[in-house]
């Protein structure tokens, strides 16, 4: 008589998701797991890189790299497919091409641009949140620069670039479009002085919460290269020739621009609010075990997921470095689970510092409580991205993907 295996699937092959399967991979032979892996695509991307492919300052070929170049396809199954569907009482899953059931999920698809129910954001504005939305935004811009000789229409609003939130997203966004504006000026021979970038926060400060010396620094070198910010300004709406944002209490105002960029929050995945496990705007508050509340078999991470911060009473922020840190916790759990070895494990997220770039050779950060700046905080982000890639493919990922044009 055979026994059936347990059948552990993974959706998402994003930073939470890959840790996940590497370890489980590591961990478990062919005879005590089936392991599954889903994806929409075959590839993983950098999400954290994604600024630099929306700008044009890093081809998007190089935010991304096989799935196959990280799974032992011999203990791992992989399904490209989009899921649509979470069924937690049937214990199955529903893809654009099939159903797949399981013992064990993990979920980990990643989280979606958040625009409040603000009017028009939808259709008019772009984000910042796959590879396939970071190469429309390239050649957005770049066919405005590339027609503004040529129309007459909407001339000086084709040079108009508005950045909605002065989050990490955004900030980090603007470093790379101030960086390329020049090369783009220079290749369709535009007056630099013609390009105008705001930059658009609800906010009264830049980089809500975050050290305001590092903040200052920022603001200085972004405003240096032509960043106009307008803070304590928030965005009610968007519209095919721009941006209304809130003037005083009652009054609005509207921005024109032939580009406008919405990077002012994130939610988690809408198949999560789908699938009726109990969330909080597409995220689950997560049990200290990764678990989602009541649901025995399923684990929820990344961006996906929500905890709290005890010391401040506040969530943590979702980031690719807990995501990572969670995939190695879930994949211990699920090891105990099928082991039968006790309790399971507690996570508790190790926050190292937060580094924002501000282009390729400038950033701001506190790493070790340690405050930096310049060309130091642009090492210490290459050296934080490189890591993403060993946590999941190891010494040649890096050295096939890695960024070493270090200053
Ligand atoms: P992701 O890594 O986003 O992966 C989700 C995966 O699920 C993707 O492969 C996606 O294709 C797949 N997927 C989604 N929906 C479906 C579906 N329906 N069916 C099948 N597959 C699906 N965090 C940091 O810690 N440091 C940084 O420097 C940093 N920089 C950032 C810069 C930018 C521009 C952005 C946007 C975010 C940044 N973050 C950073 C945040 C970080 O990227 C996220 O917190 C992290 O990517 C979340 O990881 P995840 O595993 O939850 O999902
Ligand atoms: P965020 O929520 O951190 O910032 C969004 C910003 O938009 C806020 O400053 C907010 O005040 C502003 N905003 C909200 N509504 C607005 C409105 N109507 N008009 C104008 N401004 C408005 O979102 P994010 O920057 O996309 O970051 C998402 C997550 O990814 C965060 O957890 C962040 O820490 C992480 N991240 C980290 C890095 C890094 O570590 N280098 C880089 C990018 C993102």
């Amino acid at each position: 008589m055979t026994v059936k295996k347990p059948k552990i699937v993974v959706l998402g092959a994003g930073y939470g998701g890959l840790v996940t399967v590497t370890r489980l991979q590591k961990a478990l032979s062919v005879d005590e797991a089936n392991i599954v892996l889903v994806n929409k695509n075959d590839y993983h991307y950098e999400t954290t890189w994604l600024h630099e492919a929306s700008a044009g300052t890093l081809h998007h070929d190089r935010v991304r790299y096989d799935v196959d170049s990280v799974i032992n396809r011999s203990k791992v199954e992989f399904i490209r497919a989009e899921v649509q569907d979470i069924k937690p009482d049937e214990k199955k899953v529903i893809l654009n091409t099939g159903e797949v059931e399981y013992d064990y999920l993990v979920v980990a698809l990643g989280g979606e641009a958040e625009t409040f129910g603000i009017e028009g954001l939808k259709e008019h504005a772009f984000t910042i949140s796959n590879v396939n939305t970071a190469r429309q935004l390239r050649d957005h811009i770049d066919y405005q620069f590339a027609t503004y000789a040529l129309e007459e229409d909407k001339k000086d609003e084709r040079l108009t670039i508005v950045v909605g939130g002065a989050g990490f997203t955004g900030i980090e966004f603007l470093g790379e479009l101030a960086n390329r504006v020049p090369e783009l000026c220079k290749e369709y021979d535009i007056d630099y002085s013609k390009v105008r970038i705001y930059c658009v926060e609800a906010a009264p400060m830049v980089l809500p919460g975050f050290d305001p010396e590092l903040v200052k620094y920022a603001v200085a070198l972004l405003e240096k290269k032509g960043v106009e910010f307008k803070i304590g300004t928030p965005i009610k709406g968007a519209t095919p020739e721009g941006i209304i944002v809130a003037k005083g209490e009652t009054e609005t105002e509207e921005i024109k621009a032939g580009t406008v960029v919405w990077a002012a929050g994130v939610r988690g995945s809408s198949i999560i609010e789908k699938s009726g496990i109990e969330n909080m705007r597409a995220r689950v508050k997560v049990n200290p075990d990764l678990r989602a509340p009541n649901q025995e078999d399923i684990f929820v991470i990344g961006d996906c997921s929500l905890m709290i911060n005890e010391e401040i009473n506040r969530p943590y922020p979702p980031t690719a470095q807990i995501s990572m840190q969670q995939g190695e916790t879930v994949a211990r759990n699920i090891v105990k689970l099928l082991k039968g070895e006790g309790d399971l494990e507690t996570f508790t997220p190790d926050i190292k510092g937060t580094v924002c770039s501000l282009g390729d050779d400038d950033a701001i950060g506190v790493v070790f409580d340690k405050k930096l700046t310049g060309t130091k905080a642009s090492f210490m982000k290459k050296m934080i991205d490189n890591r993403a890639l060993f946590m999941i493919g190891g010494p040649s990922l890096v050295l096939k993907k890695g960024k070493f044009n270090v200053l």
